[in-house]
């Protein structure tokens, strides 16, 4: 028997995210919702309200996670989830994170459509606070699913009022049980904006993702004197951001040298006293570099370390501040999610994710993979944020078509 190809409604879908747009739209068009929020409750409510209309249930887990569940042919079974998060940064964009959640909504729509019933139940997730933007740390609810973050110390992250996660939880209205967490799934399905330029660049319609990359993070000080600007010869100065200066070209000759996908920045700088008059006596500076493969991630925290040895007239002190591991994504998702762009006809190519997102920490216990949709400009986390209504279409009929798949194996 031939397999029915069900598509979604690309109309309902652009839609849908100019609703979902309308909490927190910015001047700019933008969106500015953070998490728990006036604007995001209206936001979860809505989505709520739209889950029950298609006759799914709505359950809240103790960090306040949504999950929408539309019954399968057999309830027993591990469902197929789908979903990010509605919650944005300040001034964000009206695609981070929402797609995601739109997308197994209006996947859900269209399986209702259709008139199929799968095998598997499909639940639709809303994970509460990934920006991290009112409250730290990002990923803050799948941190806490995935036993990577200590519920009880989130609890405590307050924002910038004072106001302490677990209040504006409470407050919320959506506290629930430590039982309705996700515990089970046969795959976890992931849509978001790529957040960057290449598919665009590319002229790729998705990108299927294969991992998150794994980083490690350098804080580098440089040590010195202060003299007078004016009265010290320049052979006996010990200019802490001059030394700083060249330490930055030695490390960017060095790591040219490495596979050209690696990605470094200096993203901060301190420099004291800071004094337009006055040599500096200390310059600070992160060095912060992702790649997929930790092989060259250590290479660079080689280079990293040897620069204490490098000091010249200043001293060099080398501390390392952070790092995570690569996050390969489950091969059977990846190759279904693959495989269901090709059925589609859509252009695409694997890539890897420079980004954290919740699947990230979800792959750690549950098999879980994302996909890519291209970011016009590459620009996220800003209201010029936007991705094409046809490529967002795009995207979700590739999270429904796995979804199918894997709901009905
Ligand atoms: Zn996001």
């Amino acid at each position: 028997m031939e397999k029915q190809q069900v598509l979604i409604n690309g109309e309902r879908l652009k839609e849908t995210l100019e609703e979902f747009a309308n909490f927190g739209r910015t001047d700019n068009n933008g969106v500015t919702r953070l998490s728990l929020s006036e604007v995001d409750l209206k936001a979860r409510r809505h989505f709520q309200k739209c889950c029950e209309e298609l006759g799914m249930s709505v359950a809240y887990d103790d960090m306040g996670n949504m999950y929408a569940v539309l019954s399968g042919q057999d309830d027993s079974l591990s469902p197929v989830v789908i979903g990010s998060h509605l919650d944005s940064v300040t001034k964000g964009g009206r695609f981070d994170g929402v797609l995601g959640v739109a997308a197994g909504l209006e996947a859900v729509r269209s399986i209702v459509d259709h008139d199929v019933k799968p095998k598997r139940p499909i639940v639709v997730v809303n994970f509460t606070n990934e920006e991290g933007a009112r409250f730290e740390p990002s990923m803050m609810s799948s941190g806490v699913l995935s036993g990577k973050f200590d519920k009880e110390a989130m609890l405590q992250s307050t924002d910038s009022e004072g106001v302490p996660f677990e209040k504006a939880l409470h407050e919320s209205g959506f506290m629930g049980s430590e039982e309705n967490r996700l515990k089970e799934a046969k795959a976890f399905l992931e849509l978001h904006i790529e957040q960057g330029p290449i598919l665009e660049n590319e002229s790729l319609k998705i990108g299927v993702v294969e991992c998150v990359v794994g980083m490690a993070c350098y804080e580098i000080e440089v040590s010195g004197e202060s003299d007078h600007a004016g009265t010290t010869p320049m052979s006996m100065r010990k200019d802490a951001l001059f030394a700083a200066n060249d330490l930055i070209m030695d490390i960017r000759s060095k790591l040219n040298e490495l596979p050209d996908d690696l990605v470094y920045t200096i993203g901060r700088m301190e420099v004291s006293p800071n004094i337009h008059t006055v040599i500096p006596n200390k310059a600070v500076f992160t060095l912060e570099a992702r790649h997929q493969d930790m092989d060259i991630i250590k290479e660079v925290e080689h280079i990293a370390q040897s620069l204490e040895k490098s000091s010249g007239e200043c001293q060099v002190n080398v501390r390392k501040l952070w790092g995570r591991e690569t996050v390969w994504f489950e091969e059977k998702v990846v190759n279904q999610l693959e495989a269901s762009a090709d059925t589609l006809g859509y252009s695409y190519k694997k890539m890897v994710s420079g980004a954290g997102h919740d699947a990230q920490f979800i792959a750690s216990y549950l098999p879980a993979a994302m996909v890519f949709v291209p970011s016009i400009n590459g620009k996220s986390h800003s209201e010029d944020e936007l991705t094409p209504w046809e490529d967002c279409e795009k995207g979700v009929n590739v999270i429904l078509e796995s979804a199918l798949s894997l709901a009905n194996d």
